[in-house]
């Protein structure tokens, strides 16, 4: 199993600071370097990675890249990609739940778990 944290920062290239385009080099395939990018407004992130093609969720050349370079996080990803509803929190949705007497009590009691759990952990 290779994770994010096996790549280092040698093994990434950073191709273009400005539009967020790097190169990583595989570390479970020899001379295999797979083209990384952040993408903008109109054009969505992607990595050439089987796990990003396959899957569409950040893979971890993603992952190294935001441990890596403070500048590219998960901010600077293509809204087009960052606002999915995968990914974002529906506050509309959360409002109503909370003002709403049919789904307040349970609401609350998630609230008052997962703070509890939260407490717990400590
Ligand atoms: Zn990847």
């Amino acid at each position: 199993m290779f994770a994010a944290d096996n790549i280092l920062r040698y093994h990434i290239q950073c191709v273009d600071d400005i539009c967020g385009i790097f190169k990583i080099k595989s570390q479970r395939l020899d001379g295999t370097v797979y083209c990384l990018s952040f993408g903008d407004a109109n054009t969505i992130c992607k990595c050439e990675c089987l796990d990003w093609q396959k899957w569409w969720l950040p893979c971890k050349h993603f992952i190294a890249i935001f441990a890596h370079y403070p500048d590219w996080q998960w901010e600077k990803l293509s809204p087009l990609y960052r606002d999915s509803p995968y990914f974002s929190l529906d506050e509309e949705l959360l409002n109503h739940l909370q003002n709403d007497p049919e789904t307040m009590p349970y609401y609350q009691v998630e609230l008052h778990l997962s703070k509890t759990q939260a407490v717990q952990h400590k």
